[in-house]
Parts: C-alpha cells; sequence; structure tokens
C-alpha cells in the first residue's frame, strides 16, 4: 500500500459546506484534503436540485444547485485542495501523537492534524435491490452507475428502476452507436415512468422501434449457473412470475443519504447528528469538527448560510491546532496582502 498523504485538514464531505470550509482554511494556511462518496462535488446541492433555484444565499438573489457550486468550485480554486471522490470515509481513529489516521473505503490513507465532518445528510448511497447473492457480482455483473461502454457492447442489459437515471441510461444506451448493447431491458413495477418529457418521449420512440423493451414486475431473485448470473425472477403483475436473462444488470434506483461510518467514529451523536459547541463546532473529540447539515447544537437550522458560518468559526479552532505558535487576527480579504497573495490576486 501507498505511504498515508500527511495533511493539516481533512475535510469528510464535498457539499456545498465542505468546499467553502476549504476556503476558509486556506485564508489561514491550513492546506486540506476532501473525499466524497459521490463521484462528483456538490452534495445535496447536486444530487437533489442541480436544476433548482436557491434565493437565500447572500448575495446571490437566484442560483441553481449547480451554479452555487460551480462557483464555489471557482473561489476555492486559490487552494487547489486535492478531492479524493467516490469514495467513501470509512475509519478515522486517533493517533499516539493527536493526530488523526483517516482511511477510505478506496484504501486511501491519510494522516491529517484536524479532521472536519461536513458529512451533510450522510454518504450517499445507491438504493438497492433485497435479493439474496447480489453483493458478490457488484463490479462484475451488477453496477449501481453506467458501467464502462466497452463493458455493454453486445451484452444483454437489464436496467432496474423507474425514475430519471432508470430512463436517460436505457434511452441513452439505445443510442450509443458505437458500443450498443444487444439487449436493453428495463424494468419497474408500473408501466410508468418519471424523468422529464424529453426523456420520456425518448423512450416511447424506442420503444416503438423495438430497441428498448419495457419488463413491469418486481425483482424477487437471482438465478445464477455456476459462478454467473443468468437471468432474475421477476413477480408479474397477473401473479405469475418470469425470467429475464442478462448479462449485466444496472441497478438504478437513485441514492439515499445515510449516516453510515461517522457514527463508528466515536464522536457524541443525536439523533443521527454529531453535537458540536458553538464556539469551535467542535464534536466531543477534540480536533474532529463538524459543519453543515451534519451537525447539531440549540437553534440549529440545516441551510447553508448557517453552515458557511459554522466553517468560518471551525477553520479558525482548526488553524489554532495546525498553527499553534500563530496568532490568527481577524484580518479583511478587501485590504489584507496576505490575504491577497494567498488567492493569487496581487
Ligand atoms: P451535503 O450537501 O449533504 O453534502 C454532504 C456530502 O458529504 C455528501 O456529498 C455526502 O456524500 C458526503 N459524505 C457523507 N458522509 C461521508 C463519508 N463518510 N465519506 C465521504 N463522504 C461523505 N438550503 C438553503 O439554505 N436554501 C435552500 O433554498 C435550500 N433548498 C433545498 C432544497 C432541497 C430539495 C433540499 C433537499 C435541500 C435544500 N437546502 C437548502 C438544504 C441544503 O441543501 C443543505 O443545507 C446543504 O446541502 C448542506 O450542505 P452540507 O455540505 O452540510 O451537506
Amino acid at each position: 500500500p501507498h505511504a498515508p498523504i500527511e495533511t493539516d485538514a481533512l475535510i469528510v464531505g464535498a457539499g456545498p459546506v465542505g468546499l467553502f470550509q476549504v476556503f476558509q482554511l486556506g485564508l489561514l494556511e491550513v492546506r486540506a484534503h476532501v473525499v466524497d462518496t459521490l463521484p462528483f462535488v456538490g452534495g445535496q446541492c447536486i444530487e437533489l436540485y442541480a436544476d433548482k433555484p436557491i434565493y437565500d444565499v447572500p448575495g446571490l438573489p437566484v442560483a441553481t444547485g449547480r451554479e452555487l457550486i460551480e462557483r464555489l468550485v471557482t473561489q476555492i480554486a486559490p487552494f487547489t485542495a486535492p478531492l479524493h471522490l467516490g469514495q467513501q470515509v470509512d475509519r478515522v481513529a486517533v493517533r499516539g501523537d493527536g493526530r488523526f489516521d483517516v482511511e477510505t473505503s478506496a484504501g486511501t490513507r491519510f494522516v491529517a492534524t484536524a479532521v472536519i465532518v461536513a458529512g451533510g445528510a450522510g454518504s450517499f448511497q445507491p438504493r438497492t435491490l433485497k435479493l439474496e447473492g447480489l453483493d458478490r457480482h457488484r463490479g462484475s455483473q451488477v453496477f449501481y452507475r453506467r458501467p464502462d461502454a466497452a463493458h455493454l457492447a453486445g451484452q444483454r442489459v437489464l436496467i432496474a428502476g423507474g425514475g430519471v437515471d432508470a430512463v436517460e441510461l436505457a434511452t441513452s444506451l439505445a443510442s450509443d452507436s458505437g458500443n450498443r448493447p444487444a439487449e436493453i431491458v428495463l424494468m419497474h413495477r408500473r408501466d410508468d415512468f418519471s424523468a422529464g418529457p424529453e426523456p420520456l418521449a425518448r423512450l416511447a420512440e424506442l420503444r416503438q422501434a423495438r430497441r428498448i423493451r419495457v419488463v413491469v414486475g418486481q425483482p424477487n431473485g437471482l438465478v445464477e449457473a455456476g459462478d454467473r448470473l443468468v437471468a432474475l425472477e421477476a413477480l408479474l403483475p397477473d401473479g405469475g412470475d418470469a425470467w429475464i436473462a442478462f448479462d449485466t444488470l444496472v441497478i438504478a434506483l437513485g441514492v439515499s443519504p445515510k449516516l453510515g461510518p461517522i457514527a463508528d467514529w466515536g464522536l457524541g451523536i443525536q439523533r443521527k447528528q454529531v453535537t458540536v459547541d458553538t464556539e469551535r463546532f467542535q464534536s466531543t473529540t477534540p480536533g474532529i469538527f463538524a459543519v453543515g447539515d451534519i451537525n447539531t447544537y440549540p437553534g440549529k437550522r440545516k441551510l447553508i448560510v448557517s453552515g458557511f458560518h459554522e466553517a468560518t468559526l471551525a477553520a479558525f479552532a482548526a488553524a489554532a491546532i495546525v498553527h499553534p505558535d500563530r496568532a490568527l487576527p481577524l484580518q479583511y480579504t478587501t485590504t489584507s496582502p496576505r490575504l491577497h497573495r494567498l488567492l493569487g490576486v496581487d
């Protein structure tokens, strides 16, 4: 294994608050790495409402979730904090020297002086099907996101789901001229799909052209032959059942946040939120802070603007640990030559 990455601060979560945390730490010369389970930054703003407008971020009368995140990414660019996406922080443990050992699901390891948990509603996990044996085939025949195109060419692909992810995956695979699967089956419990008018029209067209077959049914079991999956057993609306043969199964049921491993790091937790003080936004473990939707304290409101304030004060507290010998005076970005140098706006 590679040597662990040494960093001043490790930020768990790349939602709006985790991103702004990079900025506030950067102004105090605290270097940070950021980890998120999702393969992209933005947390709820991207996963849940990328195209919906937000009206209550100060100075931004209106911005969609995606626009807010794009602006945050631009704002933090001067600090070049490395992002480690598509991996969950599984383990955080105090070391003998007072720093923290951190490890992700991808095996990335860090030694961090401070840990800032910006985990929001929790780690976004794909919703799954409760079918015996499914996990054994994850990554070879079972996927939760679009697999590599080359993996699908000439294959019988079964897509489970009735939402926008499932519809868009099915229609885009059916339209991919280079690596088109041999067969695309879209399975949902009703013949009623929720997606925008355009993807739905496209789906209707491709069904008509017999490039996508829709099966109405409920997954009930998996059929294996040797060490391979060969079919999914489905309960049909008429009470019968059917085997749907496939080579690749893509489960596209969306994602839902789960508190996940944060619960196992020994932090004080109340109703699935990390308890913090309101001076430092520090958890019950000194050196581990919690900001944004993941934390709780008297009067807590789960709003982006509150998370930005929390990240600001947590940055000063983390900086006091990382640079114990330095005074941390308040400086204005408008007038401070030091901050201008850090921001690269000299
Ligand atoms: P999140 O955005 O939840 O991001 C947390 C990130 O941490 C996630 O990406 C997650 O995958 C990651 N994570 C968690 N655990 C781990 C782990 N162990 N390892 C790695 N990564 C992990 N707020 C407003 O102020 N104004 C609004 O108008 C507004 N509208 C909203 C509309 C909707 C539909 C919703 C759902 C929310 C809205 N909110 C709004 C709330 C706002 O989105 C949240 O307050 C905000 O996203 C919190 O940001 P965050 O960074 O704390 O957490």
